[in-house]
């Protein structure tokens, strides 16, 4: 018999960070930008965080989880986001994907439409975009 895939457990922290993604990418909506944004957290506090920034710097490639990694990778003047989770309001596209170190973890906090009393929406664990690992 078949049997799904066990939920990925949502601790206080995901929900916190969760929660922060989904307001700062309502935040990126009202300063006229795609509404996406991505927090970079690490042993539970909060690494980095950004918004799609596309518009504002009239370059493509600004999306929020890059904007973030690049941050990210910044802050903790190191190469590696290995012990870090990166947590976006929308699945990654081909070029966050790439962007994303393979090694950290991507926790998404989309709007949940299937449950009405959910705040933090869907969460999915993605390990790595390249090696479905
Ligand atoms: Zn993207």
């Amino acid at each position: 018999m078949d049997r799904a895939p066990a939920e990925p457990t949502i601790d206080d922290v995901d929900r916190a960070m969760m929660e922060r993604c989904i307001a700062l990418a309502l935040r990126a909506a009202d300063l006229g930008e795609y509404p996406y944004a991505a927090v970079i957290c690490r042993h539970g506090k909060v690494v980095c965080e950004a918004i799609n920034t596309v518009r504002h710097d009239r370059d493509v490639s600004h999306h929020a989880e890059v904007v973030a990694i690049s941050e990210g990778l910044r802050r903790l003047n190191r190469a590696s986001l290995e012990d870090c989770t990166i947590y976006a309001n929308a699945e990654p596209c081909a070029l966050c994907c790439c962007a994303r170190p393979t090694s950290a973890v991507l926790c998404l906090a989309c709007p949940r439409h299937s449950q009405a009393d959910s705040r933090a929406g869907t969460f999915l664990q993605i390990p790595s975009c390249r090696t479905g690992t």
